[in-house]
């Protein structure tokens, strides 16, 4: 990745104050030492919403939105780091610096620049045909499944003819070579040496990534035994068909704002919902959601709601998407729809009122897999409720967390109508005792953060000479295992390479690590007021963390029941002893 130079990005920030940035998107008023607003990320009528101009930060109480200046455009305009720089730089007239870049990179840089241009072209050339002569059969398709013109334009909508090199032959024409389009996809090569077009006769749909560029196309058959019904684009350096979710560049706002998507199988659904006014809606394409594609969504909203045909449901990719949702941590309701209807044809008949009424009578997968499994065993006798109890258990395996788990078994105890104990007890001990699975990336929230932690990265951001002084009496094997353990590495990391300050910390975090600290650090007090004292509390984890592991190997071997203190077990008991006299010259 491309790395602006430290002091440039340090004088944009003076430039770029972060109140007045995001005075562009928030309304702020001054309350006390910090700036409110409603929160633009989530939907909210009182303020929650905190800018805290001295130290750059902004965090949102209600949805726990944070991070610095450069964050906040990220996340507010869906774009990567460099694109929030070249815009504050944009807007506070700074002249980018030339980009420190390989040759490699720059190269790669120039090949996705040309692609993306390609793609660009392929989208207005096919555009052009649909509107040409040439198209009217295929607008009386499109307005067929009842497709207004003005949604076919808006999703970008076009016709590839027939012809064996029509595109070839116009794209060259106006200067792109023909390796590049056989690179973009959109021309093959046949084993005889001969290249023609990928798309022929054709509904043309264009694929864009978040930001709005084409990078892929859907290409629908237009005649009823043409084969394959959907053609894609292959893969390509643009293009990754597990990190691509179909219309994320027009909903994403929607989806922020109403706080869910729907989600959604195939393009027309798509279509018909966008036409209905349900903006907040993404598709699949036919396959099974990816966990790439679920963490996508996930920075947009935590909730989703599935549009279900009862038929299909336990059938493929819908569920398939459902599991992975759940194992995910999103929250998940399914919208039932008649059987043998789809969105596409639900909301053709009946309407936007009729499909709203399904959304709001969505209910929680989890819900939804019991009483499906309940209708299928006889609840009345124990045969039966033994057998549903038997078929909803492994479900307790995939739900994330343990409070869920707890619902859940309530839920299946109170419909068998057993106790809640008797479930548990079927319920295989290695899924009780397992911790709460977290993406890599992914941070546990506040109440997982020991208030040592807290305290040191509160003092981080506002009396930051305290903080690394305590900071670096500690090293890695004291970090270890911690909730915050990131955080602190990151900011030794920039205290040993002389680079820290509380500004570059919050700018190197991710978006849940900067939701960690600016939720800290926007507190009005630390946990622990003495930097010193959070130092050597940690280490005092640390030991007892150790003790702890020490004591269960140690009853491991008593109870194996070794005659005498045999050496292993001589040298535990040693090591605990060092141990616990640690502790106490920590106390
Ligand atoms: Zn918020």
């Amino acid at each position: 990745m491309a790395l602006f130079p430290q002091p440039f990005i340090d004088e944009l920030k003076q430039h770029a104050d972060i109140v007045v940035v995001i005075q562009d998107y928030v309304s702020l008023k001054k309350a006390g030492a910090t700036y409110k607003g409603l929160c633009p990320f989530h939907g909210e009528k009182t303020p929650s919403f905190h800018v805290n101009r001295d130290k750059g930060f902004f965090h949102c109480f209600g949805c726990g939105a944070g991070g610095d200046v450069f964050k906040f455009l990220e996340l507010r305009e869906s774009i990567a780091f460099p694109d929030a720089v070249r815009m504050l730089a944009q807007r506070f007239g700074m002249t980018l610096p030339e980009l420190e870049q390989s040759d490699a990179q720059r190269a790669s840089t120039a090949e996705r620049e040309s692609l993306l241009k390609v793609h660009e072209a392929a989208t207005a050339w096919f555009r052009e045909q649909l509107a040409a002569p040439g198209g009217a059969r295929v607008r009386a398709q499109i307005a067929g499944r009842g497709v207004t013109p003005e949604t076919s334009d808006a999703l970008g909508l076009g016709f590839a003819p027939p012809g064996r090199e029509t595109l070839k032959q116009a794209l060259t024409a106006s200067g792109f070579s023909q390796a590049l389009l056989l690179r973009a996809g959109l021309l093959v090569q046949r084993d005889d040496g001969t290249v023609l077009d990928r798309f022929r006769n054709r509904l043309m749909i264009p694929i864009a990534r978040e930001t709005g560029s084409v990078i892929a196309f859907g290409g629908r058959a237009l005649e009823p035994d043409q084969q394959p019904k959907y053609l894609n684009s292959p893969e390509t350096p643009i293009y990754t068909k597990s990190r691509t979710l179909y219309g994320l560049n027009l909903s994403k706002a929607a989806i922020r704002e109403s706080g869910f998507a729907v989600l959604v199988e195939g393009y027309f659904d798509y279509a018909q919902l966008f036409q209905a006014g349900f903006r907040s809606v993404v598709a699949s394409c036919g396959t099974a959601l990816t966990t790439q594609q679920a963490q996508q969504l996930r920075r947009f909203t935590p909730k989703v709601v599935l549009s279900f045909d009862p038929d299909a449901a336990g059938q493929g990719a819908t569920e398939k998407s459902c599991e992975m949702l759940v194992a995910e941590g999103f929250e998940v309701n399914v919208a039932i729809l008649p059987a043998g209807e789809d969105p596409d044809t639900y909301v053709r008949a009946h309407g936007r009122q009729g499909y709203a009424g399904r959304l709001k009578a969505s209910r929680p997968y989890l819900d939804y897999l019991l009483d499906r499994a309940g209708a299928r065993h006889n609840l009345r006798n124990s045969e039966g409720r033994a057998r549903f109890v038997a078929e909803v258990l492994p479900i307790v395996e995939r739900i994330p967390d343990r409070t869920r788990q707890e619902l859940f078994v309530e839920a299946v105890a109170g419909k068998a109508g057993v106790a809640g104990d008797s479930i548990w007890a079927q319920v295989p001990k290695a899924v009780t005792h397992r911790g709460p699975s977290l993406s890599s990336s992914e941070l546990p929230g506040l109440g997982q953060v020991t208030k040592a932690e807290k305290g040191l990265i509160w003092l981080l951001i506002h009396r930051p000479e305290h903080a690394l002084a305590a900071l670096e009496s500690l090293d890695s094997g004291d970090l270890e295992g911690l909730a915050c353990r990131t955080v602190l590495d990151l900011a030794l990391k920039l205290t040993d390479d002389k680079g820290f300050s509380p500004s570059v910390l919050l700018e190197r975090l991710n978006t849940g690590e900067a939701q960690l600290v600016t939720g800290i650090a926007s507190e009005s007090e630390p946990h622990v007021h003495d930097a010193a004292e959070c130092a050597l509390i940690l280490k005092r984890l640390r030991y007892e963390r150790e003790r702890a592991v020490l004591q269960r190997e140690i009853d491991r071997l008593q109870q194996e029941g070794a005659a005498g203190p045999g050496e292993e077990l001589q040298a535990l008991l040693v090591r605990k002893y060092e141990l616990i006299q640690r502790i106490d010259e920590l106390a």
